[in-house]
């Protein structure tokens, strides 16, 4: 028996006991047809929840780390341009990949807590009148801030200065969770992992590649072997793969992504949006403040708070922890000890995060923090019992 609660950060995420069970199989040979059985509609799931019509989607076994370095190996040549924004050190660290592989970096430093300027990118890529520049990079949520960076207009920004950089998107936790739009957007490679909006274990990078990205795989000079795409692109044209396969994994990830478009993306976009709501809620009820800086960048999958001037914040995550046996996620990088952050993404309700918000409260008070109990509480209740969790029915 498991008396053990739910997780509130942002990622691993909580497992659903369905999906635990999709992934515990025996044994499959996965040179056997049962295997492209899972593999094929795990792929057409993806792409869907990607609203992507012709994206290629491959699946290594690996994080969403692996998933940057699929991105930068197999469509880069060392000394390579490549813009990049840091806010925050989910960026910060594919900037340092992005380095370590000996790309030529232009970086746009940005305080912690603001989105990515695209305004900046386009003056970058107006002056880059030779497009020496072959990559864009951008995090779409800023998982160190809470801070969600608007994609459609970092596209609007390569169109207007005219330019064709590929456009990689960090989506690890936005996709599944908020609205993610690779056609429209015109992204030519998505990054995700399995232990966020899918809800499975770690284990499975998911990267989606464009027509236009596929077409940068044979020129990139960059080394690769375990993700080089190519030998994906191979072995999925057989129904295999070039190695040994996750099948466990790609069964839960085939079943997560079917319940995910079952609940329908807008319904499963509109539940994290109103789940983040009732807990900006609570947040502004204890006095407290979000490290984003405007509602505008406010992430519907995680919110990073601050806390008082002079308190250390990673004190609450220790304390609900040891004393609460709940998880919270500290501040990294440039904002450790001055936010601490509430994961609400993935198999979560409304219910879930009031559980999450009491023991926030618990915690503050125990350390002595200016927060009354229940007041975080009671505003996500008003803002639950006054919005609706009912969704919509599903498109078919
Ligand atoms: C979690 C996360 C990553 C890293 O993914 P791993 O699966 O831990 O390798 C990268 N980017 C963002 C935005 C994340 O939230």
């Amino acid at each position: 028996m498991s008396f053990q609660n739910p997780v509130f950060i942002p990622g691993p995420t909580n497992i659903p006991e369905e999906v635990r069970r999709a992934c515990d199989m025996p044994t499959l040979d996965h040179r056997s047809p049962l295997f492209g059985e899972i593999l094929h509609p795990a792929r057409s799931n993806v792409q869907k929840v990607l609203k992507s019509k012709t994206a290629e989607v491959f699946f290594f076994p690996s994080t969403g780390t692996g998933g940057w370095e699929t991105a930068l190996t197999n469509t880069l040549s060392p000394g390579d341009k490549v813009l990049a924004a840091r806010n925050g050190m989910f960026s910060h660290r594919w900037i340092d990949m992005c380095n370590r592989h000996g790309l030529n970096m232009t970086v746009v430093e940005v305080p912690w807590g603001k989105g990515i300027p695209a305004d900046r990118y386009e003056e970058i890529l107006t002056a880059d009148t030779g497009h020496e520049i072959r990559a864009v990079l951008a995090t779409h949520n800023e998982t160190a801030t809470g801070v969600k960076s608007d994609i459609a207009a970092v596209r609007r920004a390569l169109d207007a200065a005219k330019h064709p950089a590929l456009l990689l998107v960090d989506g690890v936790s936005s996709i599944g969770s908020m609205d993610f739009r690779m056609d429209d957007w015109g992204v030519d490679i998505a990054v995700t992992g399995s232990q966020k909006g899918f809800m499975l274990p770690a284990g499975l990078a998911i990267v989606a590649f464009s027509k236009k990205a596929m077409a940068s795989v044979e020129s990139a000079k960059l080394p690769r072997t375990f993700f080089d795409i190519r030998d994906m692109a191979k072995g999925y044209a057989a129904s295999g793969f070039p190695y040994t396969p996750p099948v466990g994994l790609l069964n839960g990830l085939n079943y997560a992504s079917n319940q995910l478009l079952a609940e329908g993306l807008e319904n499963v976009f509109a539940r994290h949006a109103r789940i983040a709501q009732g807990v900006r809620a609570a947040v502004g009820a204890w006095g407290l403040k979000l490290c984003a800086a405007s509602p505008d960048l406010y992430s519907d999958t995680v919110s990073a708070i601050r806390t008082p001037e002079g308190f250390n914040a990673t004190r609450i995550v220790e304390h609900a922890a040891k004393s609460y046996q709940v998880a919270f996620g500290t501040g990294l990088g440039e904002v450790a000890g001055k936010v601490f952050r509430i994961g609400h993404l993935g198999s979560m309700t409304d219910v879930m995060a009031l559980a999450g918000i009491a023991t926030a409260e618990m915690v503050m008070a125990d350390l002595g923090l200016d927060v009354k109990l229940g007041s975080g509480v009671a505003a996500a209740q008003q803002y639950y019992r006054t919005t609706t969790s009912q969704p919509k029915k599903a498109a078919a």
